[in-house]
């Protein structure tokens, strides 16, 4: 099963490939997908490239900024191969080219199972090349499970479509720093849905702020404002645990739940955090996720009771005036 979306500022929810009879996005009572999930293991090095022969180097340079931005910041996880294909109007790309980056993509997946590589071929195929060739830009997590040890996959299609000159950080960038976010938190024990988005959003903003290169308060307020129409309505994160059972009348505000109204929340719990430090999420609640799964750990990491007691307060502070919630920003440190 995949989620997948591809607006242009979201990347996509993390995705669990070759889980072939998994409920699909939004149907009530599915099987949770993640019930044996392996978290992916510390590696050293960066990750392997792949980058469709033909399609502009100049889109992988700006992939690899954003992973290797977010990699210096969340340390090394993997494996991880990273995918980087696309086709400008311009053209550059023949059956030739198709052919080879299969193959590439298909002698890796298979190294350690069984399937062949012409088994892979069609798949590979449908995944990349199609989708390519239909123009449709994508980028997201693939966690496979299928090898030995399990691998992370991130794929980037057309990316030069989400690029706009006016941009103070390029979108192609931000994917990257998006999606490896997700390597990272794939490195430990499951966590929900809005956690999972809302750091990977939450990150596009803090790290581009930290180098100076934009600010993160309009890039926040924008996600604040998306999240409050959901949340007026009456909905909350608490839904929003795992988007992959959630009644299809939770699962249509994914974006607004998991991405924007998650971005706060992780904002808040880092801000609830005894040291208010960004790092912490790194160096004391994910690793603490691993002994105390992520409810406890959410509870002792910002000092609540229970994880309800957190979402209460969550839901009182999306009441705040904009002023309140931007002072809240402004006492987070790195
Ligand atoms: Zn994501």
């Amino acid at each position: 099963m995949r989620s997948r979306e591809t607006s242009s500022y979201i990347a996509l929810a993390v995705s669990l490939s070759l889980l072939t009879a998994c409920a699909q996005l939004g149907e009530a009572g599915g099987e949770s997908p993640w019930d044996d999930f392996v978290p992916l293991v510390a590696v050293e090095g960066e990750p392997v490239y792949h980058l469709l022969d033909g399609y502009d180097p100049i889109w992988m340079e700006r992939v690899r900024q954003g992973v290797e931005t977010s990699r210096a910041y969340w340390g090394s996880y993997g494996p991880t191969h990273v995918w980087i294909l696309g086709r400008e109007r311009s053209g550059g790309v023949g059956e030739e080219q198709e052919r080879a980056f299969l193959d590439e993509y298909c002698a890796c997946r298979t190294a350690t199972v069984e399937r062949t590589v012409e088994e892979c071929r069609p798949y590979a195929k449908e995944r990349f090349i199609e989708v390519m060739e239909r123009g449709e830009a994508e980028a997201y997590l693939s966690y496979v499970r299928e090898t030995e040890p399990p691998m992370a996959e991130l794929v980037f299609i057309n990316v030069h479509n989400w690029y706009y000159d006016r941009d103070p950080v390029p979108d192609p960038v931000l994917r990257g720093i998006h999606e490896y976010t997700h390597v990272f938190q794939s490195s430990f024990p499951v966590t929900p849905t809005w956690m999972m988005e809302g750091l990977a959003v939450f990150t596009e903003a803090w790290l581009p702020w930290r180098s100076g290169e934009r600010g993160i308060e309009e890039v926040m307020s924008y996600s604040m404002e998306a999240a409050k129409e959901v949340l007026d309505r009456g909905f909350s994160i608490a839904q929003m645990e795992e988007v992959e059972t959630a009644p299809r009348r939770v699962a249509r505000y994914h974006r607004e739940l998991a991405y924007d109204a998650g971005a706060w929340a992780v904002a808040f719990m880092i801000h609830e955090s005894k040291t208010q430090r960004v790092s912490s999420m790194r160096d004391e609640f994910y690793p603490s996720v691993r002994t105390l799964g992520w409810e406890a750990a959410l509870a002792q990491y910002t000092g609540h009771e229970s994880v309800g007691s957190f979402y209460d307060d969550f839901a009182a502070l999306m009441e705040s005036s904009p002023a309140e919630l931007s002072a809240l920003l402004s006492r987070l440190k790195d």
